[in-house]
């Protein structure tokens, strides 16, 4: 789809917070052309707006959180992996606490709503951040490398030392059906890592309603897994939510190793700090603009955040 998009109409979710494990009431709003993606902390004075944006991005260990103006909205990832995935550009989510629901620990509810709601295209053609050459970025044995490409391809790795998961790899391509391939891959974690969180106060909605939860030798919901790869294809999901942070698609073929919150922002803050990583381009059109011209759309596009 060449031009931007929206909700036909408002979404309204309730659910719990992850780390906290407070009630939380999420309403999505149609928006405009050119607004993006953006956060109102319904519950705070002043109801302070806090925008998907790299820029805003104040946390990444366990989940990716925003912040601005000492307002923050954590664990964003997976509701904006369904935004994206839907093809949603432009949308306000008025949420009355610090934390997006972490519903079933996937994307699913969220892409289901979507899906409900349904998507409405809007008279502005679509930009997108086209990678001009190779980037990569690397922590340890963890890594991110990004090669030119005419769309996003996000190739997931990882490899645990447990026999359920062991070795597990997985591509997603923009155009595939986002909802039947990714959106239900749930969040996981080890049965001593939740113990040891719950005793620090963390992850306090965590349950195996929210996560797919092992032990040592096996999975410990009740009804199993979703895919026999769920865990890579939730690595996946991870990567396409973080990846909204650039504000707009990017095209490119990423490959992502045993890679979390902290390498993808890593890798999107490495993309823009040198302008002639990239070209953005207006869909439907030839990509004939000067890179000068370029950037300043990008500034632009930055300087309307919130
Ligand atoms: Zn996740």
């Amino acid at each position: 789809m060449s031009v931007q998009t929206t909700l036909k109409r408002k979404i309204n979710l309730k659910g719990i917070g992850l780390h906290a494990g407070a009630k939380v009431t999420c309403v999505i709003h149609p928006a405009p052309a050119n607004h993006g993606i953006v956060f109102l902390r319904s519950d705070l004075t002043n109801q302070p707006r806090i925008r998907a944006d790299i820029s805003k991005v104040v946390r990444t260990d366990m989940s990716t959180t925003l912040g601005a103006g000492g307002a923050v909205v954590a664990t964003v990832e997976h509701l904006l992996a369904a935004l994206i995935g839907m093809g949603v550009d432009n949308a306000l989510i008025e949420i009355n606490g610090p934390e997006v629901p972490i519903m079933d620990g996937s994307s699913k509810e969220f892409a289901d709503a979507i899906d409900d709601a349904g998507v409405r295209e809007l008279a502005v053609s679509r930009k997108a951040l086209q990678l001009r050459r190779k980037v990569a970025v690397r922590a340890g044995d963890k890594y991110i490398v990004a090669e030119p490409a005419k769309k996003l391809t996000i190739k997931g790795s990882i490899s645990f030392g447990h026999k359920v998961i062991g070795e597990q790899v997985y591509r997603f391509s923009s155009g595939g059906d986002f909802q039947k391939e990714l959106a239900s891959a749930r969040t996981f974690g080890f049965l001593r890592e939740v113990e040891y969180l719950h005793k620090k106060g963390l992850a306090l909605g965590g349950s195996l309603d929210n996560a797919v939860v092992l032990d040592e030798a096996r999975v410990l919901n009740p009804d199993g897994l979703r895919y026999k790869n769920e865990f890579v294809r939730h690595k996946v999901l991870d990567a396409l939510g973080d990846f909204a942070l650039i504000g707009m698609g990017i095209q490119a073929s990423i490959e992502v190793h045993k890679s979390g919150h902290e390498l993808h922002t890593g890798f999107i803050r490495k993309v823009l700090e040198d302008p002639s990583n990239y070209q953005i381009v207006e869909l439907g059109k030839a990509a004939t603009a000067t890179s000068d011209v370029e950037e300043d759309d990008l500034d632009s596009l930055l300087a309307a955040a919130y």
